[in-house]
């Protein structure tokens, strides 16, 4: 009889971890200990975990693997913004972003393998959907990354912003969080977190009611629902104005405000007209608006606006009175930018199976 697979330790909650090693006999603290050592001091193995018995160590090398993205490569930008290109344990691989002083430290991470909404400006999206990421893999972003950046002790944000939608992997992405925010792990709480959606209206109201409540931004681009159809293709199945609806019954908590994200393509959906009716279709909302002027990339079939069109469009939302920012794009000249991550055929070389087996 083939021995069953083992349990990757990376892919559970504290509690579940407490449940698996109570099943063996052990006491509770240990379970604590273990994740500890997992999320919080990013042990590799668990050879490293030294406060361990030599026998429990073995006991755990035996029931459980311990599976962590591996770093297969790193691109540093003149601005110090760093992309990371990961390998999974099936050779997969994506990319996150390690983002400093923004003021906060911020780490961006991804979701899924690629990405299935098919944005008309993202290069993710040309990827198409290979797989959803698991709760570990997520995890196990901010894991590594904050290991490589030596921050494991300093507070950080964290955007739901790298490959994938979110709410298209719903219960991993939820998991991961709570595996994150866990006291015994890095003890992330709910507004370090973005979470950013293109708005899959049945998983925005399932968000509406978890514990965990991220802070929330909405990938709108569009003020009309022929412009939206076009830009955001889900559109179709969930349109602008229902959108809008479940946005307005989104709890926000008090001073809190949504994000609205909104990528200016140049004479696309960057006139005053559509500042105006992006004003008006806000109205009545806890809305705040980030305008991402667009990060061009080859095939790509749009064009960044001037500067002089940006500031035209920003300065309707303000005078209006709404609350606006202009993302300033980091990491453009090593294609870390919004938009700009894709990895590059899916086959793995052998070099990159041999790395994510080390
Ligand atoms: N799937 C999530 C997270 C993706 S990326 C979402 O769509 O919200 C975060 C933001 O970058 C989104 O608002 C996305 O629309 C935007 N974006 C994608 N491609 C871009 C590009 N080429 N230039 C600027 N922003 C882009």
């Amino acid at each position: 009889m083939a021995p069953s697979p083992r349990i990757d330790i990376a892919e559970l909650e504290r509690v579940e971890l407490e449940r698996a090693l109570e099943a063996l006999g052990h006491e509770r603290y240990r379970a604590r200990q273990i994740y500890r050592w997992v999320h919080r001091r990013a042990a590799a193995s668990f050879d490293r975990m030294t406060d361990l018995s030599r026998e429990l160590r073995d006991e755990l090398a035996q029931r459980f693997v311990l599976t962590t993205p591996q770093v297969v490569h790193r691109d540093v930008s003149s601005d110090g913004t760093t992309k990371f290109l990961l390998a999974l344990a099936d050779g997969r691989q994506i990319e996150s972003v390690f983002i400093p002083d923004t003021p906060a430290q911020t780490f961006c991470i991804s979701t899924q393998v690629g990405c299935a909404m098919r944005c008309a400006f993202c290069l993710t999206g040309k990827m198409g959907m290979v797989r959803n990421l698991t709760a570990g893999e997520i995890a196990g972003q901010v894991r590594v990354l904050a290991r490589e950046v030596a921050l494991v002790d300093t507070p950080f944000n964290i955007v739901l912003m790298g490959m994938g939608e979110p709410l298209h992997n719903y219960d991993a992405t939820m998991k991961a969080l709570r595996m994150l925010a866990d006291e015994q792990g890095l003890g992330l709480t709910p507004g370090r977190v973005t979470l950013s959606t293109v708005g899959v209206l049945p998983a925005l109201e399932r968000l509406a009611a978890e514990p965990f409540m991220p802070n929330l931004a909405i990938s709108l681009h569009a003020t009309t629902e022929d412009e939206r159809d076009r830009l955001v293709p889900v559109n179709r199945k969930y349109g602008l104005a229902d959108l809008i609806e479940a946005c307005k019954r989104f709890p926000v908590k008090r001073r809190d405000r949504i994000t609205f994200e909104y990528v200016l393509l140049s004479g696309v959906n960057d006139s005053l007209e559509d500042a105006r009716r992006l004003v008006k279709l806000l109205n009545g909302i806890r809305a705040k608006v980030n305008l991402i002027p667009l990060n061009e990339a080859p095939g790509i079939e749009f064009e960044r606006p001037s500067e002089a069109r940006i500031d035209a469009f920003a300065r309707v939302l303000a005078e209006r009175g709404l609350t606006v920012s202009v993302r300033k794009s980091r990491g453009r000249d090593i294609r870390a930018a919004c938009g700009q991550l894709i990895v590059e055929g899916t086959r793995p070389s052998a070099a990159q199976k041999m790395a994510a087996l080390l």
